[in-house]
């Protein structure tokens, strides 16, 4: 019941923002010039073509290839106005029916995927059937004590289950034509909770896994969960990526840190309006005015 309230607030909430014109706004003063990067994980079909149809309406849909390539100055071209770069995360296997919708505007997308997971029917450690509550807490434990404890829980990262999650090796032979794929570690941990070893092994194999596995060309990495740090960083700076994506919340521009690009999430269910509000950066201008309103009008009985 709570939550379908929200769900109402939310829908209402992103409606009259909307209408009021400050998207359109943000759009023409800060997204003219910066390079927007949505971050998608599952979403149906005709949930992605509304999604597509609403943004090539509103921006220009470019490739990671092209921003790389006006990066490092070998294109000719600048980027287009209000350049936006769409992403999903994790390799799903619903992400193969997104294919047809893909092929058929001809957009460009980026889908990170896990090369322990991909091609394989291991399961992602976090769709174990675990509470999003234990899921959340699991995310702040040192990694051996992480996997200690869902081995504890019948979870083991190399075990085959009989129901697939992640695509599979023909799913992205077929996709590879249409999709950008790009590296997303091995089995992926959080990484600054990893040892040395283990977080060189998962950002250096999953590139190397994936460039013999499927024949792709992989220069970027998508940090699990967004969370990194500086060793993160330069370890796939000395891995040979050319850039990696954190869930850090802004747009890009050409001075932005190549190994922290900053992206927007967009959950599956998003309605138009939401995606409108939350793609303009909108939502989380206001999500921290009223954060900050609570901060300094809230009085604690103490
Ligand atoms: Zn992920």
């Amino acid at each position: 019941m709570r939550s379908s309230v929200k769900r109402l607030v939310r829908h209402w909430g992103c409606f009259a923002l909307r209408c009021s014109g400050v998207p359109w706004l943000t759009r023409e003063l800060c997204q003219r010039r910066k390079l927007t990067v949505l971050m998608f994980h599952e979403v149906d079909p005709e949930a992605f073509e509304r999604h597509i149809r609403v943004l090539k309406a509103r921006y220009n849909l470019v490739s990671l290839k092209d921003y790389l390539a006006v990066r490092d100055g070998s294109s000719q071209h600048d980027l287009p106005a209000k350049p936006l770069l769409i992403t999903i995360d994790d390799g799903h296997k619903s992400n193969y029916r997104l294919l047809p919708v893909i092929r058929q505007h001809g957009v460009p997308v980026t889908i990170f995927i896990c090369s322990g997971v991909v091609g394989t029917r291991r399961h992602f450690w976090f769709m174990s059937g675990l509470p999003c509550m234990t899921i959340e807490r699991l995310k702040e434990l040192d990694d051996s004590e992480r996997l200690q404890r869902l081995r504890r829980v019948g979870f083991d990262e190399e075990l085959e289950h009989q129901e697939r999650q992640a695509l599979s090796r023909e799913e992205i032979l077929e996709m590879k034509e249409f999709v950008d794929f790009q590296a997303h570690t091995v089995f992926h941990p959080i990484l600054p909770k990893c040892d040395d070893c283990r977080a060189g092994i998962e950002i250096g194999q999953c590139k190397s896994d994936l460039e013999s596995a499927y024949d792709l060309s992989v220069q970027s990495l998508s940090y699990p969960n967004g969370d990194y740090g500086e060793r993160e960083v330069e370890l796939a700076r000395k891995t040979g990526y050319r850039c990696a994506f954190t869930v850090d919340y802004g747009f890009n521009t050409l001075a932005t840190d190549p190994f922290k690009l900053k992206r927007i999430y967009i959950s599956g269910d998003a309605s138009e309006s939401e995606l409108v509000i939350k793609a303009s950066g909108v939502w989380t201008m206001v999500r921290d005015a009223a954060r900050f309103v609570k901060k300094c009008f809230w009085f604690s009985p103490h």
